[in-house]
């Protein structure tokens, strides 16, 4: 995977893209908040719209029942990039908050959920020299947070 200088917003606007037809066929709606003139990041940008496809389809997957709606934030904070990705759907028991990053964790059936997609994105986004967090209530939705370094330091 081939590092390349990037804007954040286009690739989150690719990957949008390429998720509207799901969202839209389980009733989310997929909202973004890009804030203009961030500066761009070093990355491979195959592998960060690889962390941001996981995390929408984590979304949708927690939606897929009843809808709701899917916000991304891109913002800086403390010489960060940060990526914000919400959603409204059925949240993360406190008990499983401490393992969603491990390999082989799921909560879905057998055949739906492999359990790799989030401990894919720890690593590379640990490759980058960045972080991801997550907040969550359950009944409420949960946000993972991606804190990436800007590019040039
Ligand atoms: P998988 O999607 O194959 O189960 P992941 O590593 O992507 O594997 O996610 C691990 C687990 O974390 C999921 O099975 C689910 O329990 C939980 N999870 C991840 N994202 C969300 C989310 N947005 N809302 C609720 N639960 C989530
Ligand atoms: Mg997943």
């Amino acid at each position: 995977p081939k590092v390349q200088v990037v804007s954040i917003n286009e690739l989150v606007q690719e990957v949008v893209g390429l998720s509207e037809q799901r969202a839209r066929f389980a009733n989310i709606r997929i909202r973004t908040h890009l804030t203009p003139e961030l500066p761009p990041i070093a990355v491979s940008p195959s592998e960060m719209q690889q962390v941001l496809l996981n995390l929408i389809n984590n979304a949708i997957d927690a939606m897929e029942r009843k809808g709701g709606a899917i916000d991304i934030t891109t913002r800086l904070e403390d010489g960060f990039l940060v990526v914000d990705v919400a959603d409204t759907g059925e949240g993360i028991p406190k008990a499983n908050l401490q393992r969603i990053f491990d390999p082989f964790f799921t909560t879905k059936p057998v055949g739906k959920g492999t359990g790799l997609g989030l401990s894919i994105c720890y690593g590379i986004v640990k490759k980058m020299g960045g972080d991801i967090t997550v907040n969550s209530a359950v009944g409420l939705g949960t946000t993972f947070h991606i804190h990436l370094p800007v590019a040039g330091g």
